[in-house]
């Protein structure tokens, strides 16, 4: 198949929807892949990295778009982009189309076959395409976390780890799902004092089993919350209702009890946020304070630490776009009904039923 890779326009976007591991992989394949110059240039992949890949590069969208079958993005179409797609065209990228009707419109003109990764599905439940981008910001919550709670960014002088003959700061993790318990391997393993949230206590047992002593669990009942949220230096949102907007665990109230230049991390800012007090913020402008307590709730984390997070999702993506490449859409959906739960638009109809409704378009 002819595989197309076009440069991420949307602003601040420096992943690339393929990364030259992977262009290698789908030339030995056999596939033909053409990227468009300059794609990879945000996070060091210059035109020479694909071109050894086996790739083509060629000018601009236009070319890649009119050279392939199928094209392999990072995030949602843009209008420049929509307007290049064709009916001949399978479209295989993040689309959150539950939210965006212009854009679910103009794919259903195109008449092209749009698999969205955030709803292809795992044998096992879950959302593998997604799993990695939840991985990562887990992961950086603490990161940054810690970043703001040093003095001069405006937090309390607190060392997340401490030193022998000082207590490790105490860090609060609500919801222990896939960045959850990514946020708490980056706290255990700088020593802080970690107690993970959740409602679900077959998920709060499996992290007692996986941590052993080196965490604490407990039911995210109102009071744990409010008592969690007083005792903290640092609070990590990360709690997910699937298909809903983020329960607002902390609210106002609470937070005039927290410490002076304590920090929350509010990862499900995508869905609203867990704190009453979040509004979602860039990379350029990430954090703000209300009563003292710095807030960081960006809601593309991953696009901070792009190249890793485009080595992630590749690492996800790849088999299912080979899948694609080698038995063409059709068939590949065919043989993998997870596969298939990624079909959103084709033909001009949405194909998602939940997509569907929450657009109120006929399914
Ligand atoms: P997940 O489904 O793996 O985990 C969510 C956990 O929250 C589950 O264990 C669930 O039991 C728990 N939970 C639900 N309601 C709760 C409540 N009231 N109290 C305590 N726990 C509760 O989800 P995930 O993959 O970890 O994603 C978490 C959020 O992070 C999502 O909103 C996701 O979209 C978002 N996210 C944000 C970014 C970003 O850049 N900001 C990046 C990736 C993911």
């Amino acid at each position: 198949m002819k595989v197309g890779v076009p440069k991420e326009i949307k602003n601040h976007e420096y992943r690339v929807g393929l990364t030259p591991p992977s262009v290698a992989e789908l030339v030995a394949a056999g596939h033909e892949v053409a990227v468009e110059t300059g794609a990879g240039a945000g996070i060091d992949f210059d035109d020479e990295a694909y071109r050894a890949a086996g790739a083509t590069i060629l000018p601009d969208a236009p070319a890649v778009f009119a050279a392939s079958e199928m094209i392999v993005k990072v995030k949602e179409p843009q209008a420049s982009e929509i307007a290049l797609l064709e009916p001949r065209h399978l479209l295989f990228t993040y689309l959150h189309l539950a939210a965006d009707k212009p854009q679910a419109e103009g794919l259903m003109a195109s008449g092209a076959t749009c698999i969205a990764y955030e709803t292809v599905t795992a044998p096992g439940g879950g959302l593998p395409l997604l799993k990695p981008m939840s991985e990562v910001a887990g992961r950086m919550s603490v990161q940054v976390g810690a970043h703001y709670l040093e003095k001069e960014q405006g937090g309390r002088g607190v060392l997340l780890g401490g030193v022998p003959g000082v207590a490790p700061a105490k860090v609060a993790i609500l919801g222990g799902g896939v960045s959850g318990i990514n946020a708490a391997q980056m706290a255990v393993g700088m020593r802080a004092d970690v107690t993970i949230y959740d409602l679900n206590m077959s998920r709060l047992a499996e992290l007692d089993m996986f941590f052993s002593s080196q965490i604490k669990t407990a039911y995210a009942s109102k009071a744990a919350i409010a008592a969690a949220v007083k005792n903290a230096h640092l609070v990590i949102g990360a709690v997910l209702v699937p298909g809903a907007a983020a329960p607002k665990l902390v609210t106002r109230e609470m937070l005039k009890t927290m410490k002076r230049g304590s920090v929350l991390v509010d990862i499900a800012i995508d869905q609203g946020g867990c704190f009453e007090t979040s509004h979602a913020t860039t990379h350029e402008d990430p954090v703000f304070e209300v009563d003292g307590v710095i807030h960081y709730c960006v809601a593309n984390m991953p696009g901070a630490v792009a190249r890793t997070s485009a080595f992630a999702l590749n690492n996800a993506t790849l088999p299912f776009a080979l899948k694609l490449a080698g038995q063409g859409a059709e068939a590949a959906m065919r043989g993998d009904p997870h596969l298939a739960a990624g079909l959103n638009v084709s033909a001009g109809k949405i194909r998602h039923r939940a997509v569907a409704e929450a657009l109120d378009l006929p399914f």
